[in-house]
């Protein structure tokens, strides 16, 4: 992170955590065994894989054996959509909700340039999927139902042990991108019947590149990626040893500090929700409640979101504009969660989200809240919209 910058991004990444960078250090200047390799040094990577298998599935309520590791977030959505769609081919129908990551609505895309249909379920106000709707949406060829754990933007939690329920009722799978959730919500996978479940190392203060998919027990899934047959035959390719045992570190962190982490980052969230509601024309959004303990996400009018978030980190203050894996891509298009949840383009637009962490302060909220103030006040000034 920049030196000297107040880092309130940290839905788009967390900063590493300098026990996970101990743990790895190991593996980057060590003798760098090939994890399949039979020799001494060999058997220390699989060794060192083995145990953060232990650790991620032990964050997830999982068992070692259902955790597959991958290349992050990004790759667990794509093989869970395609790899169950794969693998029962006579289907060709499946339902996300229309809240998703780019990742999850990408692959749904893609599958529906193959012939599938999708159905993308609706939204209320607050961005949560309702179980009688996702029932009603349910097909006989229904192959797959995606909805993620918690949403990305706007911090929402959806009720999935219900959606869940429904799904196994069904027999259809369900797989819920956890990528924002884990390390902040109690996830337990044997006790919600999810089929697949996506998380992510760089959103629970591991390296970046690395993640995992959780895979139910008697769950069938094809591979996407074909070659020497690494993890279980799922995810060929030479396992990233170093980002692995990082991610197994950073989960063990994870699961023994999160009731300290997310009572440190509730009453952060709480501190800056009543701190920019003071402003007139700040609106919350997002469940609020049901929410991620270190989401605000916010439209303010007469605002426009990239300006304000150039504004801040000018003056030393790194928030997200909507979703980072939204902004900074080609074209300017309005976030589709915003838009599924009833908002307007204009409020789309004005959207910005300040995401805290373990190591957030409260100086630094209270410092964030002069800037965000000065901020607003001086974009209105020169926005001719507003003044009118
Ligand atoms: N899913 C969600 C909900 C996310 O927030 C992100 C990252 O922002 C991803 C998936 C993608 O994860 P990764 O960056 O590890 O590819």
């Amino acid at each position: 992170m920049t030196e000297g910058s107040v880092y309130l991004d940290h839905a788009a990444s967390t900063p590493l955590d300098p026990r996970v960078l101990e743990a790895m250090l190991p593996h980057l200047r060590g003798a760098g065994g090939n994890p399949s390799s039979l020799h001494a040094p060999g058997a220390a990577a699989r060794e060192a894989i083995e145990e953060a298998r232990v650790s991620v599935a032990g964050l997830l309520g999982a068992r070692p054996d259902e955790i597959f590791f991958t290349s992050g977030g990004t790759e667990s959505d794509n093989l869970a959509i395609l790899g169950l769609a794969a693998s029962d081919p006579e289907k060709k129908h499946v339902v996300v909700s229309a809240v998703e990551h780019a990742a999850v609505r990408g692959a749904a895309r893609h599958l529906e340039s193959r012939g599938y249909e999708v159905t993308r379920l609706g939204v209320d106000a607050d961005g949560r999927v309702s179980p009688e709707d996702l029932a009603t949406a349910l097909r006989p060829q229904t192959a797959l139902v995606a909805v993620m754990w918690a949403n990305n933007e706007v911090g929402t939690v959806q009720p999935v042990a219900e959606l869940a329920e429904v799904c196994r009722e069904r027999g259809v799978p369900l797989h819920a991108d956890a990528v924002q959730a884990a390390g902040r919500l109690r996830i337990d996978v044997s006790s919600v019947p999810v089929s697949t479940l996506a998380v992510s190392s760089h959103k629970l203060y591991g390296p970046q590149g690395v993640g995992a998919l959780y895979v139910r027990e008697g769950v069938k899934l094809s591979p996407v990626l074909f070659g020497g047959g690494q993890e279980g035959g799922l995810r060929s390719g030479t396992e990233n040893v170093a980002g692995i045992a990082g991610f197994g570190a950073a989960s063990r962190l994870a699961s023994e500090e999160m009731e300290e982490r997310v009572r440190h980052e509730e009453g952060l969230r709480e501190q800056l929700i009543s701190g920019v509601l003071a402003l007139p024309g700040v609106r919350l959004n997002g469940h609020r409640e049901e929410r991620l303990s270190n989401n605000i996400h916010l439209c303010i009018d007469g605002v426009e979101a990239e300006s304000l978030v150039l504004f801040l980190d000018a003056i030393g203050y790194a928030v997200g504009s909507g979703s980072a894996c939204a902004s900074g891509t080609a074209g300017h298009r309005a976030s589709p969660v915003l838009i599924a949840m009833g908002r307007g383009e204009d409020e789309a637009f004005s959207a910005v989200r300040i995401s805290v962490g373990k190591d957030t302060t409260r100086e630094e909220v209270e410092g964030f809240l002069g800037a965000f103030s000065t901020a607003v006040s001086r974009l209105r000034e020169l926005s001719p919209l507003y003044a009118s």
